[in-house]
């Protein structure tokens, strides 16, 4: 006889039913599983519990009173790195689909959960269970939308698979920690990125319409470190528009109420981050989070360049500036924009206070987001590091 586990029972939602974190739902994929029957638990914006997890996972929540460990989480070690040859049209230079690629050669795991895009359209996600290294290549570079990802999982116990690797970002990674031990698993590495302000595709598109020369024709396009959003054109070319010229307010509503309300920039919970923002322009940042993310990151040392962190600069004062711009939805016009991007390119902050920068600004905006627009969940859901993070600077009410 064979036994059902529970999980079978729950039924799978339609993908045009609403979901239960309604519109805080960030499409992770969870709900497109039985394994929606863990929702109340598992999903991210109903049940925040990232120092519960993190426990589980790494063994420790995170010292809040290491300042590196408030900010970028549970770690072992920290450093900047890109790869001798990086991959053509990867999101920067290809580490993660790489040490995805040497996982699979080397028999770690069977499949790696990735996402790839439709044939139709570049930026519609399309998650699959690579199985060899050219459908992990065919997942490189984000797709700036929201993805779920996990909505493969039931794959797993269908084909049989023991061991997995899982790329992915926080609110994916959350609910994925949270039913791991349903999955039936020998063992599950975890390869995460950072992730803020996602959008759906219609929100994606208003952002490209409203930003770039020529919206139709960008490949890819990242937030950097240099204080310019990049895009990159079918052609080759790039496009670079200064942060502070960009149109707040007409973009205030563009990204994702999940991504307004996401208090896991750093993906806490996943083995090993890959990332950029606490590395020099050009560079990846990689946070070694536990033992099983060392062992994935060595399988690709010989491949790499790296340095140690480095941080620079004081990033408080533009910060404490930034949040009643935002509020107010303030826009430069494009000269001053350009020039207030490059003054601060000089002088602003780099390497780990950069990324500081960018973690104190998106919480402190994600903070007054919740205190507004779901009062009711403010306590609960903003981790500690994040209360500390935010008690940092004066917040309009
Ligand atoms: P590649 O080798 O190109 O591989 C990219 C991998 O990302 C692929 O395996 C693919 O499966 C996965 N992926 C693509 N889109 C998604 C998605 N929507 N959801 C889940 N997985 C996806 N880093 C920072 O330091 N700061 C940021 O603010 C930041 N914002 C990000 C926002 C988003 C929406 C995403 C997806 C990533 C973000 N990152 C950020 C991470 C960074 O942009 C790179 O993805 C990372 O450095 C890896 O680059 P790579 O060249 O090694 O990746
Ligand atoms: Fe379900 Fe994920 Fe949406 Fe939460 S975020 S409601 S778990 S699909």
């Amino acid at each position: 006889m064979t036994s059902v586990s529970p999980h079978k029972k729950a039924k799978a939602l339609k993908p045009t039913s609403r979901r239960p974190a309604k519109e805080l739902c960030s499409e992770c994929g969870l709900c497109d599983t039985y394994y929606i029957h863990y929702v109340k638990e598992a999903c991210a914006f109903l049940n925040q519990q990232i120092g519960e997890l993190e426990a589980e996972t790494h063994r420790r929540s995170r010292n809040l009173d290491n300042p590196d460990e408030l900010y970028f989480g549970v770690h072992q070690d920290m450093m900047a790195a890109r790869k001798q040859q990086p991959i053509e049209g990867a999101q920067w230079t290809g580490i993660v689909s790489s040490i995805a690629i040497e996982m699979l050669n080397r028999g770690l795991v069977e499949g790696v959960v990735c996402v790839q895009n439709t044939k139709e359209d570049r930026f519609q996600p399309m998650p699959i269970i690579a199985r060899t290294p050219e459908e992990i290549l065919a997942a490189r570079v984000n797709k700036p939308t929201l993805s779920p990802n996990l909505s493969v999982l039931e794959q797993i116990e269908k084909s049989g698979l023991k061991r997995l690797l899982v790329i992915g970002v926080g609110c994916q990674i959350q609910a994925l920690r949270a039913v791991e031990k349903q999955l039936g698993l020998e063992k599950l590495y975890v390869l995460g990125t950072p992730c803020v302000d996602n959008v759906n595709r219609a929100g994606l598109q208003k952002f490209l319409e409203t930003t770039s020369r020529s919206p139709d024709t960008v490949v890819h396009y990242e937030f950097m470190q240099d204080f310019r959003v990049h895009f990159k054109h079918e052609d080759g070319s790039t496009e670079t528009v200064p942060f502070f010229g960009l149109k707040t307010n007409k973009l205030k509503d563009v990204f994702a109420p999940s991504c307004m309300s996401c208090f896991d920039y750093v993906n806490s919970l996943a083995d090993l981050v890959v990332g950029y923002m606490g590395a020099p322009f050009g560079w990846q940042w990689i946070v070694v989070r536990n033992d099983t993310g060392r062992e994935m990151l060595d399988l690709v040392k010989d491949q790499l360049d790296t340095q140690p962190v480095m941080s620079k600069g004081n990033r408080k004062e533009a910060v404490q500036q930034s949040i009643p711009a935002y509020d107010k939805g303030v826009t430069l016009p494009m000269w001053a924009a350009k020039l207030m991007g490059v003054v601060i390119e000089k002088i602003g902050p780099k390497g780990l206070e950069y990324a500081r920068f960018s973690i104190d600004s998106h919480f402190t905006r994600n903070y007054l987001y919740v205190k507004r627009n779901h009062p009711e969940k403010l306590e609960e859901h903003v981790p500690e590091y994040a209360k500390r993070i935010v008690g940092q600077y004066e917040l309009p009410e």
